[in-house]
């Protein structure tokens, strides 16, 4: 049994799939098994960024998954990206981590912003400027990245972007830095969030901007290694920007839009899990065609008849059936404005999706034995990816654990 024989994450019949979440995710599966995951191995091996991966994207026009169909693109919503990108996640974390810096310039501004309280002038500004954005992705196969870290705690939401924007002209002079820039220097667009200063010069986060800076932008440089234990193909590096003039055209969205966002429709921070719910259906797969003597050039025979190994899996079923079903309510109820219980239910699915991918790939290894981690075969990287997702901000495992406790007995207005 090979990678070709995989079924979907999510059976369509089974969690009622629209005719579009079928379609897209079968499209994703196929490029997975047919091309990413024999690649997945040489991108970490190399920590290199996964530019032929790309070109499958593009061809496949994937690229475009959330550009809205008006704009030419596939048009799919938070879900059906969500789902998709699970299905390129289970083949090669680093190209469904990667993609989801993509795609979420085309959420943002799309399926997003048209849920978010614009006057007629804020959109029709927002409509022009985004039809230039898609056409770049949808005409021209432009890939856009989303560095928001920069070391401290803004890419955990807790103070401004220090990354500033001062007024030029009708545009704006970027100044700042940027850690762990996923695609850095292989993407043709940094979606920066910077802050602009106010007339009293203070910094707030309400007045957050994002906006579109060409990798051509003078000014704007990639420097510093990347040598990581995980998530090696993404390269993340640093980004810098030094006096780097960028136009109006190429605000993201209207001036506090971001910050609107941000506060209405926190699933978006969500979408760093599909990668890592795909991780933990691969270590589950490997597990079961590993155990079954049914992998690809496996040394030895089948090992299914050990009791131990078959209540290691049993564990392992269990906790994916878990986290599968959670993270699917949770993608299905992400809408803007959402409830206290919606917010307990999204960062108890960041925090199991996270977690358990990790634990799962260790049991799987416990399970499978000293042969199963030989770099020859992908669970030590399947390993070593996911111990990156409950890092990522700004829902690592420790804020996750810290809104839940404290959100569980404090209702909102409350407090000692
Ligand atoms: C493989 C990989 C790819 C990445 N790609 C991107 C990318 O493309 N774009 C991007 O923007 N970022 C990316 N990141 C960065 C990621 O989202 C985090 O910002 C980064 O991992 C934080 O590292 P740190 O050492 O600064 O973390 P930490 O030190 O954990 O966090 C930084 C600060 O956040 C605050 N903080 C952390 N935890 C808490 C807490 N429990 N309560 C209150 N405050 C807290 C603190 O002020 C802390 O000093 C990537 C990370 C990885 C691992």
């Amino acid at each position: 049994m090979s990678n070709a024989d995989d079924a979907p994450i999510f059976d369509a019949e089974a969690f009622r799939l629209t005719a579009q979440e079928r379609e897209l995710t079968a499209r994703a599966r196929e490029l997975g098994q047919t091309r990413f995951a024999a690649r997945a191995g040489i991108f970490d091996r190399e920590a290199r960024f996964p530019t032929e991966n790309y070109a499958d994207l593009r061809e496949a026009g994937l690229l475009g998954v959330c550009v809205p169909a008006a704009y030419g693109g596939l048009g799919a919503d938070y879900r059906a990206y969500a789902l998709t990108a699970a299905e390129i996640g289970r083949y090669c974390g680093a190209t469904a981590l990667t993609f989801n810096m993509h795609v979420c310039s085309c959420l943002w501004t799309g399926p997003l912003a048209d849920t978010l309280d614009m006057t007629d002038a804020e959109r029709a500004a927002h409509e022009q400027r985004r039809a230039k954005h898609y056409a770049r992705i949808v005409d021209d196969g432009a890939v856009y990245a989303q560095p928001f870290s920069e070391g401290g705690s803004a890419a955990a939401g807790a103070v401004p972007f220090a990354t500033t924007a001062v007024r030029e002209g009708a545009g704006w002079r970027l100044n700042g830095r940027k850690i762990f820039a996923s695609l850095a220097g292989h993407a043709d667009y940094y979606g920066i969030l910077c802050t602009e200063a106010d007339a009293a010069g203070q910094l707030a986060r309400r007045n957050t901007l994002y906006v579109a800076v060409p990798a051509s932008a003078p000014g704007l440089r990639v420097e510093g290694d990347w040598d990581p234990l995980g998530m090696r193909g993404t390269v993340s590096r640093t980004l810098v920007l030094e006096d780097v003039v960028v136009g109006a055209e190429e605000a993201l969205m209207p001036a506090g839009f971001y910050y609107q966002g941000a506060v209405r429709w926190p699933h978006m921070f969500l979408t760093l899990t599909p990668t890592y719910l795909g991780i933990a259906q691969a270590a589950y797969d490997f597990t079961v065609r590993y155990l079954r003597g049914e992998v690809p050039g496996q040394k030895g025979d089948k090992r299914r008849d050990n009791a131990v190994k078959q209540h290691n899996v049993a564990q392992m079923r269990l906790m994916l059936e878990q986290t599968k079903c959670l993270w699917f309510q949770v993608v299905s109820e992400a809408r803007v404005d959402p409830g206290r219980e919606m917010m307990l239910r999204a960062w108890a699915a960041q925090y199991s999706v996270m977690e358990n991918a990790n634990e799962m790939t260790q049991l799987a290894i416990r399970t499978c034995g000293g042969q199963s981690m030989l770099k020859s075969l992908p669970l030590e990287r399947l390993y070593r990816d996911s111990r990156c997702g409950s890092l990522m901000l700004p829902w690592n495992a420790d804020i996750c654990l810290e809104r839940i406790g404290h959100d569980a007995l404090y209702l909102p207005g409350e407090n000692d």
